[in-house]
């Protein structure tokens, strides 16, 4: 029989200990990264937590809340509307010249009666981020109070007005995809405060003359949500129904002159972006 002492056996315990210890370890940090042995995820290519799938790109969030990221495009950074033009007239008809849009501090305010603001660049599938404010001095009711507009793809109109105390038809109101669906409730500020837009916009994709998929609209206004992937059931149309006319999938992003002097700033833009690209 051989007698160990207690100190040799707790030695022995300990190193078995050890071991297992380690054991689990190695078990833990192979899986750390993801698993090749678990079930295929239905209608993807990818295991559940699978270790090969693509990690998302790194980008640099805003640093305040509303502040564009790093990825989005900056269409107006307070300072200039070098990425914005109107329809020329008279001599410059048919070409896109400067804007007579005026630039103030850190703003820019529709000059009106000169016509639409729209964007140099063109746009489908996007996120929109824009501020707008109403004028302080409350001038006219309904539709001819602060009116101006943000038209995806220069056709799909979120509806700007002053929405403070300003008894209009419902699909006509401010946040209202104009025409066609009011916004789900109306949290607007007082004339002189700054109002917020945050837009997932999908553009209508077409074959040919023939609509496969419509237009769908995912809006936040001053962070409140007022339409979750509504359909658009076409072009902003007054007085009438609308129908889908097919167009490239990018067009300009429009900012509407309706004769009323409404303030913009910090207007971003960024690509909705696609699940599994690869990090680059
Ligand atoms: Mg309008």
């Amino acid at each position: 029989m051989i007698r160990r002492s207690f100190p040799a056996l707790a030695a022995a315990f300990t190193t078995a200990a050890a071991a297992f210890l380690a054991g689990v370890l190695v078990a833990q940090q192979s899986h750390d990264l993801g698993f090749k042995d678990t079930p295929i995820l239905p209608g993807q290519p990818w295991h559940v937590h699978d270790s090969d799938r693509p990690h998302p790109r790194v980008i640099t969030p805003g640093a305040t809340p509303g502040a564009a990221p790093s990825d989005a495009t900056i269409l107006f950074n307070g300072r200039d509307l070098s990425r914005w033009a109107q329809k020329g007239s008279g001599p410059d008809s048919g070409k896109a010249v400067a804007p007579k849009w005026k630039v103030m501090d850190g703003y820019f305010e529709a000059a009106p009666g000169s016509g639409d603001l729209f964007t140099r660049d063109k746009f489908g599938d996007c996120q929109l981020h824009v501020e707008w404010q109403e004028p302080t001095t409350v001038r006219g009711t309904s539709q001819d109070r602060g009116n101006s507009g943000v038209y995806l793809m220069s056709r799909y109109e979120i509806q700007v007005l002053d929405a403070w105390q300003n008894p209009t038809y419902a699909d006509g109101q401010a946040g209202a995809i104009y025409g066609q669906w009011p916004p789900l409730v109306n949290p607007a500020r007082r004339p002189g405060a700054w109002n917020t837009y945050d837009i997932v916009f999908e553009a209508p994709k077409f074959e040919g003359s023939t609509l496969q998929e419509p237009a769908y609209f995912t809006v936040f206004y001053n962070g409140v949500l007022v339409h979750n992937r509504k359909t658009s059931m076409g072009p902003t149309i007054y007085r009438d129904v609308a129908h889908y006319q097919p167009h490239e999938p990018r067009e300009p992003l429009l900012l509407q002159d309706h004769d009323h002097p409404v303030r913009f700033r910090n207007i971003w833009i960024r690509p909705l972006g696609q699940y599994d690209r690869p990090e680059k």
